[in-house]
């Protein structure tokens, strides 16, 4: 079960690095944020127009990464890997101060992030957190690919497929439930792609900053990088922290169950778009705590909607 109270992180932090797909330099800093706020980027580079908030209608893009865009046309691109530790370390409220267009892409993982939010600890005010509760399946199917979201208990689970002909990566599949406590796995698996694809993405313009140092590239039966994986299913638990990122974009943490195969941003944030549309598939909750005196049985959180 996560966390009935909205939460921020204790001071601030700052990062240095490059952006995976424009190359440029980049400083970015975390600011503690009020209730409330939500996540909320700041293009600091900008004088003026420059708040893009963190929510899926504002998704401009979701090829290769996820980029959001405020009304004036400012955007933010790859945020997934660090709203995927925004998302696990529950925090609420944030503001992301950044100095261009594209969040660093660090190791390729969200293990810094979440090693300095750790680092630094967080906030946690008294106001309750609100959460969607799924009511109803939703799906989408294109292709091949599938996605879909569906009732569960007070917690949020994904299950992810990979189905891939290199046979090195080949299918993998996992599921991680949020509050189980051990999501390092999931923080920790760097993005990756096929040496042959790396090419594709250079004439596209992108993949300027990538090198070995901040990616897995697979050619054939060989991860290029040394030291191989981090884990055995580093390929799946990567997918599994680019959806919780972009899950993160619903505003209120999830409360439901998340089957993916083969999807990626695009279907992702396709299927937050269509379920968040329509509101016989969710309600909005929050938990008030109600405590009687002396009973261990009655001290439990009870769902109100909001
Ligand atoms: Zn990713």
């Amino acid at each position: 079960m996560p966390s009935f109270y909205q939460k921020t992180i204790k001071r601030e932090i700052q990062f240095k690095g490059v952006g995976l797909h424009n190359g440029k330099r980049v400083n970015m800093k975390l600011v503690p944020a009020a209730p409330n706020h939500g996540i909320v980027f700041k293009r600091t580079d900008l004088k003026t127009k420059n708040l893009i908030p963190a929510i899926f209608d504002n998704v401009s893009n979701s090829v290769l990464c996820t980029s959001i865009q405020n009304e004036f046309g400012v955007t933010v691109s790859m945020i997934e890997h660090l709203q995927g530790a925004l998302y696990g370390e529950e925090i609420d409220n944030l503001l992301i101060e950044i100095d261009s267009s594209e969040i660093p892409i660090m190791d390729g993982s969200a293990k810094e992030f979440v090693h300095q939010i750790r680092t630094v600890g967080t906030r946690n005010y008294d106001t309750s957190k609100k959460f969607i509760k799924v009511l109803k399946k939703c799906e989408l199917i294109i292709d091949k690919k599938f996605i879909s979201i569906e009732p569960y208990e007070n917690d949020l689970k994904i299950d992810f497929e990979i189905v891939y002909k290199n046979q090195l990566i080949g299918n993998q599949r996992k599921s991680v439930r949020l509050s189980n406590g051990d999501l390092d796995s999931v923080y920790n698996s760097r993005t990756f792609c096929l040496f042959e694809d790396v090419e594709k993405i250079k004439r596209l313009g992108l993949g300027k900053g990538g090198s070995l140092e901040n990616a897995v590239v697979v050619e054939d039966d060989k991860v290029l990088n040394d030291g191989g994986l981090r884990h055995k299913n580093e390929f799946v638990m990567h997918k599994i922290l680019d959806c919780m990122g972009d899950l993160m974009l619903a505003n209120y943490k999830i409360l439901g169950k998340v089957r993916c195969s083969q999807g990626g941003h695009q279907l992702t944030n396709a299927l937050l778009k269509k379920f968040l549309s329509d509101s016989k598939y969710f309600s909005v909750v929050e938990f008030k705590e109600k405590r009687f005196p002396n009973s261990r049985f009655y001290n439990r959180p009870v769902a109100v909607s909001a």
